[in-house]
């Protein structure tokens, strides 16, 4: 297989570097590097990038996406990470976009489609539940038909950015009799100011806000939000978790913290000389580039192999080493911060704000290995799927 861009690609990604470098604001930018983007820079970002029509490149082409190759789409992301350019909303752009787009009601597509892929609506997924993570089908929050409503009650917990959302889709129990757990599940977009929608946050392990419970007490729900078939839910739910792991490797963002690493590991004093030059350190970076590497090739062959648009069952084997690889970039930044890392957003310590940051996104990356499917999950599905174990 020919994994050398062509002149066309090489064209293509120079087009989106020119522009990711210079029609996003250098400000939103240098947040997400320094680990400080606020709700109103996803905003601002996803809001250039859709005014150029690059924000939702997956969708139907009739709701903003782009008909490029799925090479073109690596290059999109990996130039944006590179770019430090926020990643378009994740609940929007990857998750309720595209299900509404397939499976939602021309009502339903004219509705939100526009508004999000333009973050006019920020969403929230609301899946997991206090006893239903990895085992899904056992979520038992609950939509009874009331005339054209539906009541719901129950409770959703890890809700990344919920305090921010105005609207979330959730997945509910509309059958709790039918034989197989899966066949009783639907999904119902809810908007967030409904009442009896409370929102509660939970502290994480790196002092931030990002995760939140969602109540839902007697919530009524006009059925016309409902997306699909009632009790088909779970079907949708594959297609949107499908996509939700194609793109997780994030791979151009490791790229760029290795490369801070090594900027600051050279300007970083041990003994009589540079940490940089420290035959252990400079070892375990550079085995981490060659690990970067070797998943970034692996990445592209599998896109280059997946042109029929299904999801890859190699999206597992991406989604568990980019976890790895992640998690080992922040810890070599963190390593490099040393005892500076260890005053936390403290204006009057001399230690510079990265390293100050260091070991809270070290601690905040333990997530992402947890969340999408974990890494036992990915395995298990590699081990069936992909080695036929
Ligand atoms: C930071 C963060 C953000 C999140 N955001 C969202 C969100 O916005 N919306 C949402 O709906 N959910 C969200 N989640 C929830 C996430 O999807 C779940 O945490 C994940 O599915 C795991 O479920 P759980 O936490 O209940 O753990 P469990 O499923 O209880 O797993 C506990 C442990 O057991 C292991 N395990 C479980 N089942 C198996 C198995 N069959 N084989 C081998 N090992 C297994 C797991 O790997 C894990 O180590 C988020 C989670 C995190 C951490």
């Amino acid at each position: 297989m020919n994994l050398k861009l062509t002149d066309e690609e090489l064209a293509f990604r120079d087009e989106m570097r020119t522009f990711f470098t210079t029609q996003v604001p250098a400000e939103v930018r240098e947040r997400t590097l320094a680990g400080t983007l606020t709700s109103e820079d996803f905003v601002t970002a996803q809001q250039a990038l859709n005014a150029a029509g690059l924000a939702v490149p997956n969708w139907p082409t009739e709701w903003g996406g782009r008909d490029w190759t799925p090479v073109q789409h690596h290059i999109w992301l990996d130039e944006m990470q590179l770019a430090s350019v926020p990643d378009p909303l994740a609940f929007n752009a990857n998750m309720v976009g595209p299900v509404i787009a397939a499976f939602g009601s021309q009502e339903q597509k004219e509705k939100f489609l526009p508004p999000t892929a333009n973050l006019d609506i920020w969403w929230c997924q609301g899946f997991s539940e206090p006893e239903a993570g990895s085992d899904l089908a056992s979520l038992k929050t609950s939509a009874v038909r009331d005339g054209d409503d539906y009541i719901v009650n129950g409770q959703k917990t890890w809700t990344t950015l919920a305090q921010h959302a105005d609207w979330i889709f959730c997945l509910v129990r509309t059958d709790p009799n039918a034989p197989k757990r899966q066949a009783g599940i639907s999904f119902l977009l809810i908007d967030m100011k409904t009442p009896g929608v409370t929102v509660r946050p939970i502290k994480l392990i790196d002092g931030g806000y990002e995760v939140n419970e969602v109540w839902f007490e007697d919530v009524r729900v006009p059925a016309e939000n409902l997306v699909g078939e009632e009790n088909a839910g779970w079907g949708y739910a594959k297609f949107l978790l499908g996509n939700e792991r194609t793109g997780v490797t994030r791979v151009g963002s490791s790229k760029v913290r290795l490369a801070q690493a090594k900027e600051l590991a050279a300007q970083t004093k041990i003994g009589e000389g540079i940490l940089l030059e420290d035959p252990l350190f400079a070892a375990r970076l550079a085995e981490l580039e060659n690990e970067l590497v070797a998943l970034e090739l692996t990445q592209l062959r599998v896109v280059a192999g997946s042109a029929d648009g299904k999801p890859n069952p190699a999206s597992s084997l991406l989604k568990l080493r980019g976890s790895e690889l992640q998690q080992a970039a922040t810890e070599i930044l963190m390593d490099v911060a040393g005892p500076d890392s260890l005053p936390f957003e403290a204006a009057d310590i001399a230690s510079p704000a990265w390293a100050q940051h260091a070991t809270p996104t070290f601690l905040n990356y333990r997530k992402v290995s947890i969340y999408s499917g974990s890494s036992e999950v990915q395995r298990t599905i590699i081990a069936s799927s992909i080695l036929g174990l």
